[in-house]
Parts: structure tokens; C-alpha cells; sequence
């Protein structure tokens, strides 16, 4: 596999957690802080591209790397997984997470049961302060699940924090008469989202529907 956006820190926790298991081989970085291009990386016998860049690029890099048969994981948040609906069909495949730690996709499931029960809540993501996007991919989509599970509750509004010191931090607060619920996930370390990575980057390959979108779709 190869990794794009390699010098990020993303980027290099994900190569760092390649190397390590037996099973993989990373066989290229790109990024344009390396000078390594995308085509390049893609000409190596790679199966499996796994993009932690910005939102402008994750979009094109997918076109390009399924263009060449490579499927693609993508983990980059801030843009419209809408826009990668045309590689519907195509013969290589796309998986996209806005977050790949377990305690995410879980805190995201138990706010989505918790809206059909409370009538109103808020979310508040609390990131490192050089976060490009805001609000974040997993608040996002944290909002848009609970409002398809419970379509008579407003629309939960989304509160972003960019302070030093932060990793990738949610609480979804719901509310309803003389109660409040504070569901809450912690990543501490960017750690926390490679075993999602690396069971994506397995996965990816025999999706049966693609794009696909969210780590719980693999979960069994
Ligand atoms: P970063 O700024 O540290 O790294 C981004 C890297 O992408 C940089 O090295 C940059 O040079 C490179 N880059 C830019 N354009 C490129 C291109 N066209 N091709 C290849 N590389 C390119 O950012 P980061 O903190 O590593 O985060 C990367 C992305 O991952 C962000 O969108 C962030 O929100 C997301 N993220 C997702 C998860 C998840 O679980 N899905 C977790 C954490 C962060």
C-alpha cells in the first residue's frame, strides 16, 4: 500500500503502522513536502492507497488512484463524500471514514439512540489548534445521523474548540426535562485510529458497495 499526505502526522502514523504489520508492505509515501508524487507512488504494484492530506486534494487523489485500479482509504475530513459519487461502479473501490477510532463509531451510534429518546442536543468537537477544517468530519456526521434516526429534533448545532494541547475530543450533550445526557470520546494520541486504518486497508478490496462511508460498516 502507500500513503498520501505521508509527512503529516496523520501521514506518518499511518506508514509507522504499516511497517508494523505483517501482513501489509508500504511501498510508497507521497506528498509534495517529500516531493514524491502521487502518479509516482501509484505506478509501484500498489493495491491500496490510504490518503490523509487536505480537503481539496483527497477528492482528486481518489479520482486519480482509482483511475489507476488502486482502491482508496481515505480519512481526510472536510469535504463532501457526495463528490465521489461518480466512482460508483468503477472497478476499484473507496472507503471513507471521518474517523477511525472505535470509541468515535461508538460515542456516534449511542447519540444516534440517545436523539430517538431526548428532544434536543448539542455537539462540541475539540481539536488540535492546526486543524484546517471546522466543523469537524466526525461532528458532522455525528449531526447528520442523529437527525436521520430522530427527524423531529432539531438539527444539533455544532460548537468547535482549536486550542494546543487538544488531539480529537467530541461530547454530544442531550437534553430533555430536568436531565441532561453527555455522551464523550477522547483520542489521545493518533494511535487510536490505526487499527480502524489498517482493518479498512484490509477491507477495502471486497466492499460490495462503493463509496462507502463510515468505519461501522466493517465492524462485525
Ligand atoms: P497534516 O497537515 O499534518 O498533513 C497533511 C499532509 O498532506 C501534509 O504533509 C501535506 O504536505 C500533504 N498533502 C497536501 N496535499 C497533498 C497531495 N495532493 N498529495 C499528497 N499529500 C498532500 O494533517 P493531519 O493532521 O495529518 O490530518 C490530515 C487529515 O486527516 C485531515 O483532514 C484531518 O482532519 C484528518 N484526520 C482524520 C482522522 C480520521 O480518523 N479519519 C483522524 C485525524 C485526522
Amino acid at each position: 500500500m502507500a500513503v498520501a499526505g505521508a509527512a503529516g502526522r496523520m501521514g506518518e502514523t499511518a506508514c509507522r503502522a504499516v511497517k508494523q504489520a505483517e501482513d501489509l508492505e508500504l511501498v510508497a509515501r507521497a506528498d509534495p513536502a517529500l516531493g514524491a508524487s502521487l502518479g509516482e507512488a501509484l505506478g509501484q504494484g500498489t493495491e491500496v492507497l490510504v490518503d490523509f492530506t487536505v480537503p481539496y486534494s483527497a477528492v482528486a487523489n481518489a479520482h486519480e488512484a482509482v483511475a489507476a485500479g488502486v482502491h482508496v482509504v481515505i480519512g481526510t475530513t472536510g469535504f463532501d463524500p457526495g463528490e465521489l459519487d461518480d466512482l460508483r461502479g468503477a472497478p476499484a473501490n473507496v472507503f471513507i471514514a471521518p474517523n477511525f477510532a472505535i470509541g468515535a463509531v461508538l460515542m456516534m451510534q449511542f447519540a444516534q439512540q440517545a436523539a430517538r429518546h431526548m428532544p434536543k442536543a448539542e455537539i462540541i468537537e475539540l481539536h488540535h489548534d492546526r486543524k484546517v477544517d471546522r466543523p469537524s468530519g466526525t461532528a458532522a456526521r455525528t449531526a447528520a445521523l442523529m437527525s436521520e434516526a430522530a427527524p423531529a429534533m432539531p438539527r444539533p448545532p455544532i460548537h468547535s474548540v482549536r486550542l494546543p494541547g487538544l488531539v480529537a475530543h467530541q461530547e454530544v450533550i442531550l437534553g430533555a426535562l430536568e436531565q441532561t445526557l453527555t455522551i464523550r470520546h477522547d483520542s489521545f494520541g493518533r494511535e487510536s485510529f490505526m487499527p480502524g486504518v489498517l482493518l479498512a486497508v484490509r477491507r477495502v478490496g471486497t466492499l460490495e458497495d462503493s463509496p462507502l462511508v463510515g468505519l461501522e460498516h466493517l465492524l462485525t
